[in-house]
């Protein structure tokens, strides 16, 4: 049976997974990658979906967006034990042309992920993290 990838845009009031069509997978893999839109409205939804989905479904996220990342930090349910994050983006800001990068970054995730050297592509200037390590990371446990 192959993986099952689902693709996330929008965790709005269209948000319209349904935890029992997923009851009987091993595992469920969520892409991110085209997340355009998140409010409030969306995540109750997105975390009643995933308290519908069984403990026993290994659910793993990829490609999460900052703003997702972010959410993570600040609501409580996005992480069931039985969610993994396989990757996210890290946002970045170059001092001298002053443009924003995401680098995507693989699982494990620690604190000195974020200080793996990032070049601009444009002027090879060490890139700078967006936020602090304690900021962005702050949903890793210890
Ligand atoms: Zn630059």
């Amino acid at each position: 049976m192959a993986e099952k990838m689902v693709s996330v845009k929008m965790i709005t009031e269209d948000f319209n997974l349904k935890g029992e069509d997923y009851a009987h997978e091993k595992e469920l893999h969520l892409d991110f990658t085209h997340l355009q839109k998140i409010n409030s409205i969306g995540l109750r939804s997105f975390i009643l979906f995933l308290k519908s989905i069984p403990a026993t479904t290994q659910i793993k996220y990829h490609h999460c967006s900052p703003l997702f990342v972010h959410m993570f930090n600040i609501v409580d349910g996005l992480l069931p034990t039985n969610v993994e994050i396989k990757s996210l983006y890290i946002p970045y800001f170059c001092p001298t042309c002053q443009n924003d990068y995401t680098f995507e970054a693989q699982a494990p995730f620690n604190k000195a992920s974020l200080h793996e050297v990032r070049q601009c592509p444009d002027d090879g200037a060490q890139l700078e993290l967006f936020y602090s390590e304690n900021t962005f990371f702050k949903f890793l446990k210890a």
